[in-house]
């Protein structure tokens, strides 16, 4: 047990080669990989949910239902 403790101060050996966050290019932690913190990550995923990834299944069926109505 101790000697676990001791490396997690120690310096730690990533378990894969960091990557920069990809919104922010800081190192990303492994608590939030591949993003730096929480902040970015959720930045991450409001982006996805503003539709600036194209989802084009969505956007069809939305329209297609409109058009029924009238
Ligand atoms: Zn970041």
């Amino acid at each position: 047990m101790a000697e676990g403790d001791e490396q997690r101060t120690a310096k730690v050996e990533p378990l894969r080669k960091a990557l920069p966050c990809p919104e922010c290019r800081r190192p990303s932690t492994r608590e939030n990989y591949p993003f730096c913190s929480d902040r970015c990550r959720n930045l991450d995923l409001s982006r996805w949910l503003k539709g600036s990834y194209a989802i084009p299944v969505a956007d069809d069926e939305a329209k297609a239902d409109d058009d029924y109505r009238d």
